[in-house]
């Protein structure tokens, strides 16, 4: 039996993290949830999965859930610090980290540092400081649970690391993907909230459809698996049937395939180096008829090309392209910039940053909050 914690468990990830807990209940115990504000979803999963700790962020929602939960045995955590308290708890073994954006760095090294398994969807913080969790980290600690990741880490079992080519990361393109490019400025938040394969938090809808999501997870599969830009390759693939690819030395092209349905990665990360029964569809090719690709188009999508240069600078681009891009979306979202200017936004903030080779976690946290200071000052 293996004790799981879950950050975000009220967020897309999260969800679908508790359902892949519900049908292996033989072999994972929830012993704690977390959630930003949305304590009346919280507190229902609270019902159901009997943890023995929640993290409820928003301080002023708290007495709400203390409530709900008089008398009961749960110890309530808030405030910043509480989703690194929670991983700390001695029982976890198991932390899936499900919140979206900066957040999710500190309690990200406070798991590893503590020798517990990470199943990492949040991406951002290996955008940020992929060096330091890196170093921190065993092999095999971080468990992958970006579907393109899962589907490297999975096909990269059929070599050894110096027999790696390059990697294919697949990316559906977004709903803007077939989309004139002059017609781009004019998208509104509604438009690109409308993913064509997955359903996802809005963040991650967002970057999905400026392909900053494919910038990230570039970021995201160099530090997992220690590659260089010229092995990464992109390509749009709108079916989302590929999860991605591994090209050995002996032109052997490794991929993972299946329907869309993020329980897959997710139950991999927690039963690795096992697999369990999932209910999931069934792959039928014939069904689907044909997988088409094309190159992504980096002029019409330059955030692409942003998140190469991240790999390729290192230090503490990531962490000021990630900053910068939180705030960028959340801008496109309150409708105080265009679409295509979240790409534009986010150049000039990294290539005015003060760049440090390699920064300890106070410079990454320096940067990130600069560039937020930056963004604010470019909104006003
Ligand atoms: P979401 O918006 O649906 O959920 C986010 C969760 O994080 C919620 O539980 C929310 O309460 C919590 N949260 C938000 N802000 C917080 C804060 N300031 N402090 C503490 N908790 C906070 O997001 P999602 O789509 O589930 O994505 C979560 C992460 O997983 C992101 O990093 C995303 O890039 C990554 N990811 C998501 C998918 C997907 O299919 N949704 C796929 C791959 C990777
Ligand atoms: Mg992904």
């Amino acid at each position: 039996m293996k004790n799981i914690v879950v950050l975000g468990s009220t967020g897309s990830i999260g969800k679908n993290t508790l359902e892949v807990a519900r049908n292996l209940k033989d072999k994972f115990q929830i012993v704690g949830l977390s959630s930003n504000s949305r304590w009346e979803l919280l507190a229902e999963q609270v019902e159901e999965f009997k943890p023995r700790y929640v993290a409820l962020t928003d301080c002023g929602l708290v007495e709400k859930l203390k409530r709900r939960f008089q008398g009961n045995q749960l110890k309530i955590l808030t405030g910043n610090n509480c989703l690194q308290e929670i991983v700390l708890k001695p029982e976890v073994d198991i932390v899936v980290s499900a919140v979206v954006g900066a957040v999710g760095l500190p309690a990200a090294i406070a798991t590893i540092e503590q020798g517990k398994t990470l199943a990492l969807a949040n991406k951002e913080s290996l955008v940020m400081a992929g060096h330091l969790v890196m170093s921190l980290a065993k092999k095999n600690q971080i468990l992958p649970v970006d579907s393109e990741h899962s589907a490297i880490f999975q096909s990269l079992h059929s070599g050894k690391p110096r027999e790696i080519k390059r990697v294919i990361i697949t990316a559906s393109g977004g709903p803007f993907c077939d989309y004139p490019a002059d017609k781009l400025p004019e998208v509104k938040p509604a438009q690109a909230l409308k993913h064509p394969t997955w359903q996802m938090g809005q963040k991650i809808t967002i970057d999905s459809a400026t392909l900053m999501n494919k910038a990230l997870e570039i970021i995201e599969a160099k530090w997992l698996f220690g590659l260089t830009a010229e092995q990464i390759d992109v390509v749009i693939h709108p079916q989302s049937i590929i999860h991605s690819m591994v090209e050995f030395c002996d032109g052997s092209v490794i991929a993972q395939m299946g329907l869309p349905d993020m329980k897959v990665p997710i139950q991999y990360a927690l039963t690795y180096p096992e697999r369990s029964p999932l209910g999931v569809r069934w792959l039928d090719l014939p069904g689907i008829g044909s997988l088409t690709f094309k190159k992504p188009d980096v002029d019409k999508f330059p955030a692409l090309r942003l998140g190469y240069q991240a790999v390729r600078e290192g230090g503490t681009t990531g962490a000021t392209l990630n900053a910068a891009n939180e705030m960028a979306v959340q801008a496109f979202l309150n409708g105080q910039i265009r679409f295509t200017e979240i790409a534009v936004y986010v150049e000039k903030v990294i290539n005015h940053h003060h760049f440090i080779k390699n920064p300890c976690l106070e410079e990454v946290l320096a940067a990130d909050a600069w560039a937020r200071q930056e963004m604010k000052k470019c909104l006003m």
